[in-house]
């Protein structure tokens, strides 16, 4: 079983409880104008991985990683491109007792099986947009696949944490984070969701890799707007952080 990783990490607090040891595969069939990994994209940039040897490597952190509370992350790109590769990590993980999560856009949900859910503890959802237009424009795809795997996992009980990508003059419209708010109170399975501010430090990566910058214009977020939009989310009774 072998896969096409970018690269891994390790890191405390965002992915996941505890600190993780963070998996990023190569592939991405979403385009979002802030992604900050634009260096995951092409599947075929990656390193081909075997299972064993990416095993063995989370196997010398594991320790580590336990000590914390912490786990694994399969993050990307996009995991769900490599679905049975991602599927055999989670699967050897669980084994190991360690903790699983999955960091998706859900836009591939439809190839996560029941069984690889079953292996996962914690679903990290990025939900780019509420309003379908404004998710197009922002990756370049539709919305309804995400949303329908957000009230699958529901279904499932599987624990997801929300993560929203807050663009001034993008996301930001109070109509879209109202609606998922919304969403997220009607989710049972939702600890909280994850304002994630916009941030620059990606620009370099455009430039190496010789794209043009998709935001060129847009600052990160200031506190206002960053208050506006956790009191939305508390106004639904989500906790947001
Ligand atoms: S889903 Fe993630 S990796 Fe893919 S384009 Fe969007 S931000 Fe980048």
């Amino acid at each position: 079983m072998t896969g096409s990783v970018h690269s891994w990490d390790i890191s405390t607090g965002v992915d996941g409880p505890g600190t993780r040891f963070v998996v990023f595969t190569a592939g991405c069939p979403l385009r979002c104008l802030y992604c900050h990994n634009p260096d995951t994209w092409q599947r075929r940039g990656g390193t081909p991985t075997t299972a064993d040897e990416l095993m063995a490597r989370i196997g010398r952190y594991r320790r580590f990683i336990e000590v914390s509370g912490g786990g694994v992350t399969l993050s990307g790109g996009e995991p769900l491109q490599q679905p049975a590769f991602t599927g055999e990590i989670l699967r050897r993980c669980r084994e190991l007792g360690l903790h699983t999560a999955l960091d998706t856009s859900g836009f591939l949900g439809d190839r996560a099986t029941d069984a690889m859910l079953a292996d996962t503890d914690l679903v990290l959802l990025d939900v780019k947009s509420w309003d379908p237009a404004l998710y197009r424009r922002v990756t370049g795809n539709r919305l309804a696949p995400t949303l329908r795997f957000a009230r699958r996992l529901a279904e499932l009980g599987t624990p997801a944490w929300i993560r929203f990508v807050l663009v001034p003059g993008l996301t930001d419209a109070e109509d879209n984070v109202e609606g998922l708010a919304a969403f997220a109170a009607a989710l049972p399975n939702v600890e909280h969701v994850d304002v994630l501010p916009y941030h620059r430090m990606a620009e370099h990566k455009y430039a190496e890799l010789g794209l043009p910058y998709p935001l060129p214009d847009i600052e990160p977020p200031d506190a206002a707007l960053l208050e506006r939009v956790h009191a939305q989310f508390r106004a639904h009774g989500v906790t947001s952080r």
